[in-house]
């Protein structure tokens, strides 16, 4: 894309995020990259003006990625800056610890989106630390991966408060996970995964804004702004229904994942069960 196209368009995103409340919203994501783009755009023409050389030997001298652009890690940490201050649900904001935000390489081919956080997240301000996370961290072994190569991420930042002396988690409400879901978008949008996994129905329903049972959204593609996005039961169902069928069928879903990343599966992952 040429210089003068990204001025206009950046310009006429910076107007639609100062003034407008509605869609379309422009991101902060969007419009960061966008500026890294219009400089990178701008300096082949400099060092073509300024040294007169031979197309192929400016090619060589650009920087195949500009030194200045800002890391997915940076992108996140702005994200997660903001996220740490929100009081968007006034709610929430009283009842949490701290806010979970997100957790992994930031530059993952694969990610993890769960529902909210819970009592453990809470807590420890990481998320899927839980029993439920445990679990995940075992799936994802199973799969040749540690927590640290996917990135893992909540609809919800915050965990959805309970009634005083009541025990366990409950699951956001739809219109707390409308409220936060821009923020997910975000660190969607800065990673930009190979593949998504959603864990469940209600993060289906936070991301997508979908709802229908497991037994039909579970077990094949879908795309989530054209990322392949593969549904699966969340590690806590796993743990409340042992019935190996179950495990089983999870494990079918992540040797999908594993085909769509194009990564080795041996026979010993093929006829494994969780
Ligand atoms: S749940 Fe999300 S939107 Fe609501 S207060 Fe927490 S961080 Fe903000």
């Amino acid at each position: 894309m040429t210089q003068p196209a990204l001025d206009l368009i950046i310009a006429a995103l910076e107007t639609i995020r100062e003034k407008s409340d509605h869609a379309p919203r422009a991101s902060r994501i969007v419009l960061a990259r966008l500026q890294v783009a219009r400089a990178a755009a701008a300096r082949p023409l400099a060092l073509r003006t300024a040294h007169a050389m031979p197309d192929d030997a400016v090619v060589s001298a650009v920087p195949s990625e500009d030194p200045g652009a800002p890391s997915n890690a940076e992108l996140l940490a702005v994200v997660r800056d903001r996220v740490r201050a929100c009081t968007k649900c006034a709610h929430l904001a009283c009842s949490r610890t701290q806010t979970v935000f997100g957790v992994g390489n930031p530059d993952a081919d694969l990610m993890f989106v769960g529902e909210a956080p819970g009592v453990d997240e809470d807590q420890q301000g990481e998320p899927f630390v839980g029993r439920a996370g445990q679990l995940l961290t075992r799936i994802l072994k199973a799969m040749n991966f540690a927590r640290e190569d996917v990135y893992i991420a909540n609809i919800l930042k915050c965990r959805p408060d309970t009634s005083p002396g009541t025990f366990g988690n409950r699951p956001p409400t739809p219109s707390e996970m409308q409220t936060c879901r821009p923020y997910l978008v975000e660190q969607i949008e800065i990673i930009q995964p190979i593949v998504l996994v959603a864990l469940g129905a209600v993060a289906v329903e936070g991301l997508l804004g979908t709802r229908a049972t497991m037994r039909e959204l579970r077990g094949r593609w879908h795309s989530y702004n054209g990322i392949p996005l593969m549904i699966t039961y969340h590690p806590a169902y796993l743990l409340r229904n042992q019935a190996p069928s179950e495990k089983r069928k999870v494990w079918e879903d992540m040797l999908q994942v594993l085909e769509r990343l194009e990564r080795p599966i041996s026979e010993r992952q093929r006829n494994y069960f969780l």
